[in-house]
């Protein structure tokens, strides 16, 4: 999609630290980590977010979620644990609206907070 960063970094017009490139998945590592891991994964075909009714086609979602374990592990984190999170909406401050799947982990997340 035309001015999507997201489709642009799929395209190489947009540089990003790519850490898994698949037929119908990307991960690349958010430019503003809030811990030492911290990876997208988002769709290669651009869907606009969780609410689009084609994330739930095929095994989209599957495959995005089975991604970020793989990717868990290989980042060495499979054992300390992690988080997987989707906004959605102003209340969530979704702010790229290109579906996406965050992984974060490395250090110790605590509780679930909203501030
Ligand atoms: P959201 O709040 O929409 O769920 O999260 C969007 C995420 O994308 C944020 O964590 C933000 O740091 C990340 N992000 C925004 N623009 C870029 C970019 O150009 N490159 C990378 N690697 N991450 C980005
Ligand atoms: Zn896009």
């Amino acid at each position: 999609m035309t001015d999507c960063i997201f489709c642009k970094i799929i395209a190489g017009e947009i540089p990003a630290e790519i850490v898994y490139n698949g037929t119908h998945v990307t991960a690349f590592r958010d430019i503003n980590p809030v811990a030492p891991v911290h990876i997208l994964i988002i769709p290669n075909q651009h869907i606009d977010h969780i609410r689009d009714p084609r994330a739930f086609e095929g095994e989209l979602l599957k495959e995005m979620v089975q991604t970020a374990n793989e990717i868990a592990a290989m980042e060495g984190i499979a054992e300390s644990g992690y988080r997987l999170l989707i906004n959605y909406g102003p209340d969530a401050n979704l702010v790229v609206p290109h579906l996406h799947l965050h992984l974060i982990g490395g250090k110790f997340l605590g509780p679930m907070v909203a501030v």
